[in-house]
């Protein structure tokens, strides 16, 4: 099932997509996509009711992050061999693991808005997990079954802020608009298997990224086992699990983000994103 939340920044309401593509309401039926909602046995149930007893929402309403309440959200650096390479850096024993802040949470289609004091904005198509139940101490063989969904996000990152400015990556992470998450939730069911996904970016129309979730050094299962050895892990929580190659930065020379560059990006199965990229504006903020 894709679930999602549509309506105005701030006021998003819970919604799932029919087969047909139209948004149905679910409002009647959960107050919104969050918490104890996102254990996998009661999305199933939301996924069982009967499309046409929801009220459809007429047009195509803007699209929000597809859940509420992500009290986290964490990046893995250089978890895919290609990325690891265009940037010169060594294998890792362990993931390199970052967060972001929450404010940078943004809708799928939202504009990205280049921060004060930034030159070097990016893009990075990843894989999101979003985590469906508490999670500590995670053995790896059960770790997908504390997965809620997955969906896409754009890890958009300012070089400048992420490498000279004193660590850690954090800072470069962290920006209003640079966590565009969605446009859904897709439960597990849909996705049989995380590490077998097409990835893909375009700027201006032009392909940049183009891999395989198989191409991942530390896979799903993997991430959520071990991030849970450190943190305990709660449900809406999101891991964004590492770019491929194609980023601004490994380019030769680096290009980066100007107002006015158009980002598309997908993930196979969880849908597609869209984002105008703008200059910083006083007041603009998420
Ligand atoms: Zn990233």
């Amino acid at each position: 099932m894709r679930f999602l939340r549509y309506g105005p920044k701030g006021q998003e309401r819970p919604g799932m997509l029919d087969v047909a593509g139209h948004v149905r309401d679910l409002s009647d039926h959960v107050r919104d996509l969050a918490g104890e909602v996102l254990a996998p046995e009661r999305l199933a149930q939301l996924a069982a009711l009967d499309p046409n007893t929801l009220p459809q929402v007429d047009g195509s309403p803007r699209l929000g992050p597809p859940v509420d309440g992500i009290g986290k959200i964490l990046g893995v650096g250089l978890n895919y061999r290609s990325h690891a390479e265009e940037t010169g850096a060594e294998p890792r024993a362990e993931p390199l693991i970052f967060s972001k802040a929450i404010t940078a949470l943004n809708g799928p289609s939202d504009a990205v808005m280049i921060p004060r004091g930034a030159a070097q904005a990016d893009w990075e198509v990843e894989l999101a997990v979003v985590i469906g139940r508490v999670s500590r101490y995670v053995e790896e063989d059960r770790a997908l079954d504390h997965v809620a969904g997955y969906c896409v996000i754009n890890d958009v990152s300012e070089r400048s802020f992420q490498r000279e400015r004193g660590g850690q990556f954090v800072k470069g992470k962290s920006a209003d608009t640079f966590a565009p998450l969605g446009p859904w939730l897709v439960t597990p069911d849909e996705v049989p298997d995380p590490q077998n996904l097409a990835l893909w970016l375009n700027l201006n129309g032009r392909r940049r990224q183009s891999a395989s979730t198989a191409d991942m050094i530390f896979p799903v299962a993997f991430l959520i086992a071990h991030i849970s050895q450190f943190m305990t892990l709660m449900p809406g929580d999101v891991i964004a699990t590492g770019t491929p190659a194609g980023v601004g930065l490994g380019c030769k020379p680096p290009e980066f983000l100007k107002p006015g560059d158009v980002m598309e990006l997908g993930v196979e199965g969880l849908g597609q994103q869209r984002q105008e990229v703008i200059a910083y504006r006083e007041g603009a903020s998420a």
